[in-house]
């Protein structure tokens, strides 16, 4: 007979005294602080200097490109998802229940499905189902906003403050696909698949909350901001987090962006993901060897923060988000090697099925799959000039 899967709080224990997390600390809101961009390589001056050194990948056709990838509307000078624009925490009006018609009512589980195959249809790569969890939020966004929880039906967000509404205690929660062949060209502009996934992820969070309150409920959708989507994505059964502390899925492996939908409709938990990345990942440590800023732990996961931009007390593996941040702007992009070069970055077919079962049932060849991955040349980087032909 099978185990029983284990729960979220077996595979990922916390500490006592952990606390939720502070979004002013992360490199980006420091860097945003103390220069006032959150990244140097996205200005005028960086990105000039870098097209006139001719430089493979980094040419006006690839910043170009890169930039148009992500493009979502927020209000200027800000990259501030928070309530703004689709992320709106309100319903934009687009999408109503007429009156006199009763909202949608059903089964958790027929909420589900149809929930799932409008997102899918919408462009998720992945959807599940998990309960607010209040340890995720964040106590103030990157902009300084207290982040509140009120009985309230419909959250808002201020100029000082974030309410968010008690009554949205179910959340679907989203995978977003990334391309492989653009991040074979990372750390060039040619990652364009990132910037892609934001676009993505803008319009399906406001897609898919329109929809819940055209059925007469309402919805909550966040971006990166608010929450923090890994452990959110985890506890929904959408994968586990790697040595490179990104999501891991068994189908896409880390080449998706999460987002995520609260709200009042009542929604079932989803089953956590099969085990067997975390103990792939204590044996890989491809990403801590080839991370060009050494900013990937090598080693077990801990309790203990490495750099401010850390919340300690979760058990994983900690990352220097600060040392990651200076190689970006010294590259000039946002870098993503560490996705490139991952063991679970694969192109689809019945091959990587096959090795993936093997990881899930049969952890004792770990080993052949790591050394022949490297062996076979994954991960390497593409010519970016090769990438127009
Ligand atoms: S993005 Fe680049 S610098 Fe940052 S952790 Fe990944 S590989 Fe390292
Ligand atoms: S490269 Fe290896 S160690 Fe790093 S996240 Fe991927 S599988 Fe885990």
């Amino acid at each position: 007979m099978l185990a029983p899967k284990r729960s979220f709080d077996e595979i990922y224990p916390l500490k006592e005294d952990y606390k939720r997390f502070d979004q002013r600390n992360t490199s980006f809101s420091r860097a945003l602080k103390e220069t006032g961009k959150i990244v140097e390589f996205g200005g005028d001056e960086y990105r000039a200097k870098k097209i006139n050194q001719g430089m493979p990948g980094f040419g006006i056709v690839e910043y170009s490109f890169n930039r148009a990838a992500g493009l979502y509307e927020y209000p200027p000078d800000t990259s501030d998802t928070q309530g703004n624009a689709y992320y709106s925490w309100q319903s934009i009006g687009y999408v109503t229940k007429p009156p006199g018609v009763s909202r949608w009512e059903g089964s958790s589980e027929e909420a589900a499905a149809i929930i799932t195959k409008v997102a899918k249809y919408f462009g998720a790569a992945d959807v599940g189902f998990t309960r607010l969890d209040k340890r995720w939020f964040f106590t103030h966004s990157r902009y300084g906003k207290e982040l509140v929880f009120e009985d309230v039906v419909e959250g808002y967000v201020t100029k000082d403050k974030a309410v968010f509404p008690e009554s949205h205690k179910y959340c679907i929660a989203i995978t977003v696909p990334m391309e492989y062949e653009e991040f074979m060209h990372a750390p060039t502009q040619l990652e364009v698949a990132t910037n892609m996934g934001y676009s993505r992820m803008h319009l399906l969070a406001g897609q898919l909350s329109e929809f819940i309150r055209g059925l007469g409920w309402h919805a909550t959708p966040l971006g990166n901001d608010s929450a923090a989507s890994v452990p959110i994505a985890i506890q929904a059964g959408l994968g586990h987090v790697g040595r490179h502390g990104r999501l891991i899925t068994w189908s896409r492996g880390p080449l998706v962006r999460i987002m995520k939908v609260f709200t009042d409709l009542p929604l079932p938990q989803s089953e956590m993901a099969d085990e067997g990345i975390i103990e792939f990942c204590e044996a890989c440590e491809k990403c801590a060897k080839q991370c060009p800023s050494q900013a990937i732990p090598y080693g077990p996961r801990t309790y203990e923060a490495v750099c401010l931009a850390n919340n300690p007390g979760a058990l994983k593996w900690y990352g220097d988000e600060d040392a990651c941040l200076r190689y970006w702007n010294e590259v000039g992009s946002a870098c993503s090697v560490c996705f490139r070069v991952c063991n679970f970055t694969k192109e689809e077919g019945w091959i990587h099925d096959v090795v993936k079962w093997f990881i899930k049932n049969i952890p004792q060849l770990n080993g052949l799959w790591i050394w022949s991955d490297d062996l076979l040349g994954y991960g390497k980087m593409k010519d970016p000039a090769k990438y127009w032909e």
